[in-house]
């Protein structure tokens, strides 16, 4: 085993997670447990290591059904699909669990997986976003007229004269406090609706880290050819 990665240990964690940001992993363990079992654990786990870094190196987005992981806002998600009577997609606990339809043909299981996983992380950006608008809403005193969710290639989000924002599904991928700072960015484009000095400032004033929000997109903008 010879990937290097950083250890970190938490009293609040249960059980082992590995994450892999911008090409690096990090291994996220309870107290108690033994460098030797960590060392087990990668061994066990270096596929889906290896595929990930690998990823990360080519900027390909990540095929999160043959990794059998994706990430939602701060959580990692195990994915578990199955054949059933109707197709549904429910979380419980860290597990996002995939039923598909046994009508469905054996060869399309794979574009039906991702076509229900994507509605339902666009359910979850909906509910989420119309959330995080009231509070910053309140806390700029700003107001959109509406909000929706988008499938965009390109963009994180957007703003336009007519004062409608737009935020990409994709954001449910990336930590809550990335995604807030995008809600910011496109609240403050209502009173600037370009990237001027004035409009950074606005933004920095209600968001400090601003900056290393941005660059976490930038870093993983790859991310938008899911
Ligand atoms: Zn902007």
């Amino acid at each position: 085993m010879t990937v290097s990665y950083q250890l970190v240990y938490s009293a609040k964690r249960r059980s082992v997670a590995l994450q892999i940001k911008q090409g690096q992993l990090t291994v996220r363990a309870p107290l108690g447990i033994s460098e030797a079992d960590i060392q087990r654990l990668l061994v066990a786990k270096q596929p889906w290591i290896d595929k990930h870094l690998q990823y990360a190196k080519a900027q390909v987005a990540p095929d999160w059904l043959a990794l059998k992981q994706l990430p939602f806002q701060q959580c990692q998600l195990t994915l578990n699909v199955q054949v059933s009577t109707q197709s549904d997609v429910r979380l419980v606990d860290d597990r996002l669990q995939v039923s598909l339809s046994s009508r469905c043909q054996a060869k399309n299981l794979g574009t039906h997986a991702r076509k229900q996983i994507k509605r339902w992380y666009q359910q979850q950006a909906q509910q989420w976003f119309g959330q995080r608008l009231a509070y910053w809403q309140q806390e700029m005193k700003l107001t959109a007229t509406q909000f929706v969710i988008g499938d965009w290639k390109s963009r994180w989000g957007y703003c336009n004269s007519k004062a409608e924002l737009g935020f990409n599904w994709r954001l449910m991928m990336v930590p809550c406090w990335v995604a807030d700072y995008v809600v910011v960015h496109e609240l403050a484009h209502l009173r600037h609706l370009n990237h001027s000095a004035k409009f950074w400032q606005l933004v920095h004033k209600h968001y400090p880290k601003a900056r290393e929000a941005a660059e976490f997109l930038k870093q993983n903008q790859y991310w938008m050819n899911i």
